[in-house]
């Protein structure tokens, strides 16, 4: 399973696909993408099976315009190997579109909480859950995507590597991090996110490591990192010297 995130200059989907396929030793059942261009609505092409079908089936990313994106690789653990299964997942307005890896233990318990606040579920799967309670907290608290994650996070129990976007911030990515791997980098304009760093090396070799419980922001070229509290953190990068 893998994640992959890119919001820069350069068209999105073909660097997803092509990081994807750095992460494919960590195992899949299924892939997907959610791509936007500008303001203009996420749109998300999901496929059951290699990442040779989601390549067919956006002629290598090229059917997918837009700058700002987010891609992954499913290991199943929350629901069959299926495309509606598959992620990204999002809200019903399409206000948070987010991709997953890891297990979120309590999502029975969260999935019924949102279901008495009026959430419908169209997947099996506990990632849904996570995607859910972001656009609840959202609603909720003044439409700040960094205060919308910290709610879900002092909720959630479990593993993850979270990549989102939100409606309202186009161009900008926001992820999160508890027991699954993530790395992020940037180079002159671009930045990016991934399970892994042999996804990124082509771009670049300025890498952060993000810690437990803590999130970022990806926008214009620059990352900002945040503690559970929403607080800036400040952090070093680090220069990768070998080769994939
Ligand atoms: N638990 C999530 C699911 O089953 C994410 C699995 C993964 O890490 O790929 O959809």
């Amino acid at each position: 399973c893998g994640i992959v995130g890119y919001t820069g200059h350069l068209q999105a989907a073909p660097i997803l696909l092509d990081g994807l396929s750095k992460l494919e030793y960590r195992g899949y059942d299924s892939a997907g993408l959610a791509v936007r261009n500008g303001e203009k609505k996420t749109e998300i092409v999901k496929a059951k099976g290699r990442l040779k079908s989601l390549a067919e089936k956006t002629d290598n990313g090229h059917a997918l315009v837009g700058t700002c994106g987010i891609g992954h690789t499913r290991w199943a653990t929350h629901g069959e190997p299926s495309e509606t299964n598959a992620h990204p997942h999002m809200s019903d307005d399409g206000n948070v579109v987010g991709v997953h890896n890891g297990i979120i233990e309590n999502y029975q318990e969260l999935k019924e909480k949102l279901v008495r606040k009026g959430y419908s579920f169209y997947s099996s799967t506990d990632t849904e859950v996570a995607f859910k309670l972001i656009d609840y907290y959202y609603k909720k608290y003044e439409h700040t995507p960094v205060d919308a994650i910290n709610h879900a996070l002092v909720r959630i129990r479990g593993s993850y590597a979270l990549a989102m976007m939100f409606q309202d911030y186009p161009g900008e990515i926001y992820v999160a991090r508890k027991d699954s791997p993530m790395i992020l980098g940037v180079t002159d304009g671009d930045c990016f996110v991934a399970s892994d760093v042999p996804a990124i090396l082509k771009y670049t070799r300025t890498v952060y490591y993000i810690g437990n419980l803590e999130m970022a922001r990806m926008a214009d070229g620059a990352i900002t990192f945040y503690n559970l509290d929403g607080d800036e953190i400040e952090k070093q990068p680090t220069q990768i010297e070998w080769d994939a």
